[in-house]
């Protein structure tokens, strides 16, 4: 099963396409979520994106890191 999810940069460059509705979220900074506490809110700790054209949840991901692969 897979969720709905979008990579860190695309929220830290400010240019996110909803993968639920296609459409461009316009200002993402203003729509994320976090699980848990913190002090701000910002693309760097944030969990999940809400869309405001179709209130769809999508996770923020950070793709995996060539050097910490498993070996
Ligand atoms: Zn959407």
């Amino acid at each position: 099963m897979t969720r709905n999810a979008i990579v860190r940069e695309q929220v830290r460059a400010g240019v996110v396409e909803c993968p639920l509705c296609k459409r461009q979220i316009a200002a993402p900074t203003d729509h994320l979520l976090v699980y848990g506490a913190v002090e701000s809110l910002t693309a760097e700790n944030a969990d999940a994106l809400e869309c405001p054209a179709c209130t769809g949840v999508t996770f923020i991901v950070d793709p995996p890191d060539p050097t910490d692969a498993p070996d």
